[in-house]
């Protein structure tokens, strides 16, 4: 079979493939099951642990979550025992440690419960000391230098307010214990602990200022729902596509005629085939206490959504990763293959994670919504002002913090948010901030002056009025901040951290400016005359922008490298260390981890790229020329001129990207990451280019590569 001939077999395995459905879950008596009677069936949650715990232990439990106590060993012991117990039942037969590394993804380590008693008998062991900390080999993880290779152990720590919950293998199961991952010195090496430490400084820093202004707390939470994006296309395609395999993105691939000029896709009614994919995600997700809530097509053929319910920030990072995994899964039993990538087709939208963030009190009370009397609003208006102000200050470590190579194809794409953190309050919130800034209401007493700037009456008007600009990389919405910047592959953790970080140093600034003598409003004041130049309302895609962005100072960083540099500076390093979020050590290995991600992404794309134009391209087009040679007349020649300098321009860009390939310096990480942004990504994407040129004139049944138009279109 040709090559082509295996594109034709692609394209009527994807139009013919079976419906894959699930049995309809249903109870003893046959009648259908409702979601809430088997959500979080696999998960050890908290009133599992209060039914299977004595109460002094769960007691005790409840304490170390609330105040970050140090669980002891009888009450781990206690835990362990309940929910071996618990995972026997259901019949798991090993548990893991499951980790973050600073790789993005996850990692697990699975060790059976089997053991053997005095007398040499099998039995299920599993005690305190197994549950709070195991030890991974951690040398091939990265840590960005941190770790001499002699000291390159690490361990994993049981975070216990991230609950156990139960991974269905094809016939088996397994306890996932999710865990912080550190160095033998406390450092950490993964993305979970710092996310932790922001929550910690954040929940401190925003509970003196709810103290300070007459509301206390006892503690503060950031709560998360990030909203996924993600492409579907069929299998078939996948296994014909090595850069999908290697990349996740097609390095190559002319636009599709029909493209999206249609929009015609977004919010449609969703195809069946991928329904019941989305159904079957949602089924897994549900057992696994994850409250995924919204689905619908996005703006791209056949991209699509899956929002959860917001919750506590480090649990929605693990479920983030378990959304990603369970689609991943899902999608190939369906044959169907999932694409993460934040541009996995060029000229198509690209997909992003709009985290949606803000802080919530014990009794569920936002802090970012404006509520309903003088004194709540005022809380929201201070807290609002502490997030600009720590948004304003760390713009810089926030577009680092979504800084990856894949992302860099997205932003200032004109189509994704911009590569300026800048924020959205929308019309009648800036009317606000206005009124206050320009000191129109400075003299008036505090609860007057609220009623003067209409704060009361937001609630109702920004719900729908703050959703609108779609351009902004970091939009109010209403109750929440929406961080639309993150890239879609991308973990999480770090964006939330960086956030957290930004936003208790703002606050932080606002408790000095109180503690000093400044009156509440005169602080607000402050901190919202001061963070002015990061409120911008219009089209954030606009190249005016750009230059306006420029003029009031704000950190425009175009591409990876020079996005990463800023977390290489001491105003993040100051940022990092007095919220106690990262050590400059781990912040540096954060930074070396990162550029040196980059460089292997480019690599492999440099690679992989090459192979197909060597492999696929070339022999396409030579197949072409050999079909018109010698052929009379005046179409096979102008053909052949054609096919002549498609060719030519192939193999010129294909010197120049060897060319460059040769030109890497020796140098660190970030200088071969400056290189490879400066000549090699330019070079990859010319290249790119002559060989699509080249697709759209070589004849359909010798071009062997999936097109575009079969993968975002033809899918059953
Ligand atoms: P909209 O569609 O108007 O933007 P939704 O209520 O649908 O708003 O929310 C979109 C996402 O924002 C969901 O994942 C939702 O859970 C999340 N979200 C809502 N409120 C909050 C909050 N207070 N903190 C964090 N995320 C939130
Ligand atoms: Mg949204």
């Amino acid at each position: 079979m040709s090559e082509a001939n295996a594109r034709r077999v692609a394209v009527q395995t994807a139009t013919s493939r079976p419906l894959r459905t699930l049995p309809r879950q249903v109870d003893a008596e046959g009648r259908p099951l409702r979601v809430s009677q088997y959500f979080g069936s696999r998960v050890f949650h908290v009133d599992r642990m209060k039914q299977r715990l004595p109460p002094e232990i769960f007691a005790r439990w409840s304490e170390t979550v609330e105040k970050g106590a140090h669980l002891d060993r009888p009450v781990a012991d206690a835990i362990a025992h309940a929910v071996k117990e618990w995972a026997l039942e259901n019949g798991a037969s090993h548990f893991c440690h499951w980790f973050h590394p600073m790789t993005g993804s996850t990692a697990e380590k699975h060790d059976s419960f089997l053991w053997f008693d005095g007398a040499g008998r099998p039995v299920e062991k599993f005690t305190g000391g197994m549950l709070l900390q195991s030890e991974p080999d951690a040398s091939s993880f990265p840590s960005g230098g941190m770790r001499s290779t002699f000291e390159a152990r690490g361990y994993t720590a049981w975070d216990p307010t991230s609950p156990m919950f139960l991974m269905d293998g094809p016939s088996g199961r397994t306890l996932v214990i999710p865990s912080a991952f550190l160095g033998y010195h406390g450092e950490s090496l993964d993305e979970k602990a710092p996310l932790l430490r922001s929550m910690e400084s954040l929940s401190r820093s925003a509970s003196k200022l709810c103290g300070l202004l007459g509301s206390p707390v006892a503690r503060v939470t950031a709560t998360i729902g990030p909203e996924q994006e993600y492409f579907v296309i069929d299998k078939a395609y996948g296994a014909l596509r090595p850069d999908l395999q290697v990349a996740g993105r097609t390095v190559l691939g002319a636009s599709a005629p029909k493209g999206q000029s249609l929009e015609d896709h977004y919010f449609g009614s969703i195809p069946p085939r991928v329904l019941a994919f989305m159904e079957e995600v949602e089924f897994e997700l549900y057992a696994l206490g994850v409250w995924a809530k919204t689905r619908h097509n996005e703006v791209a053929p056949g991209q699509f959504e899956l929002a959860p319910v917001f919750t506590e920030a480090n649990v929605a990072a693990d479920h983030n990763q378990l959304v990603m995994q369970t689609l991943r899964k899902v999608a190939d039993r369906h044959g169907l293959t999932m694409l993460l990538h934040e541009k996995p087709f060029a000229g198509v939208n690209g997909s992003g994670k709009h985290v949606n963030w803000s802080m919530q009190t014990p009794s569920g009370e936002n802090l970012l919504d404006p509520g309903h009397n003088p004194a709540e609003n005022v809380r929201f208006l201070a807290c609002m002002a502490g997030t600009l102000l720590g948004v304003y200050r760390h713009a810089a470590v926030l577009r680092a913090s979504i800084a990856s190579h894949g992302n860099d194809f997205r932003l200032g794409a004109n189509e994704a948010p911009p590569a300026i953190i800048s924020v959205f309050l929308g019309e009648f919130l800036t009317k606000i901030v206005d009124g206050i800034v320009s000191g129109a209401v400075a003299n008036l007493p505090l609860g007057q002056a609220m009623i003067q700037l209409g704060v009361a009456r937001l609630p109702a008007i920004a719900k729908d009025n703050t959703d609108r600009n779609r351009t902004s990389p970091f939009a109010f919405t209403g109750n929440k901040f929406e961080f639309r910047a993150v890239g879609s592959s991308a973990s999480i953790s770090f964006p939330s951290a960086c956030l957290n970080a930004a936003v208790t140093d703002g606050i932080d600034q606002i408790v000095k400016w109180i503690e000093g003598g400044d009156d509440v409003l005169a602080a607000i004041r402050k901190a919202l005359t001061e963070s002015s130049p990061v409120r911008f309302d219009g089209n954030g895609y606009s190249a005016e922008w750009v230059e306006e962005a420029e003029r009031r100072g704000l950190p425009h960083a175009r591409n990876t490298p020079d996005a990463l540099a800023f977390l290489h500076t001491a105003a993040a390093q100051g940022l990092f260390e007095r919220t106690h979020v990262l050590s400059p050590e781990e912040l540096h290995s954060r930074y070396e981890v990162r550029l040196e991600l980059y460089n292997k992404k480019v690599d492999i794309e440099a690679d992989v790229l090459k192979e197909l134009v060597d492999t696929q391209v070339i022999p396409s087009v030579l197949a072409e020329t050999e079909a018109v040679n010698g052929v009379p007349g005046t179409l096979a020649h102008s053909r052949k001129a054609a096919v002549d300098k498609a060719g030519s321009d192939i193999l010129a860009a294909r010197g120049a990207l060897d060319e460059a390939l040769a030109g890497v310096p020796e140098g660190s990480a970030a200088d071969v990451a400056g290189y490879l942004c400066r000549a090699v990504v330019p070079a990859i994407a010319a290249l790119r280019g002559a060989a699509d040129a080249s697709e759209k004139l070589v004849a359909d049944h010798r071009w062997s590569l999936p097109k575009y138009r079969e993968m975002l279109f033809i899918n059953g």
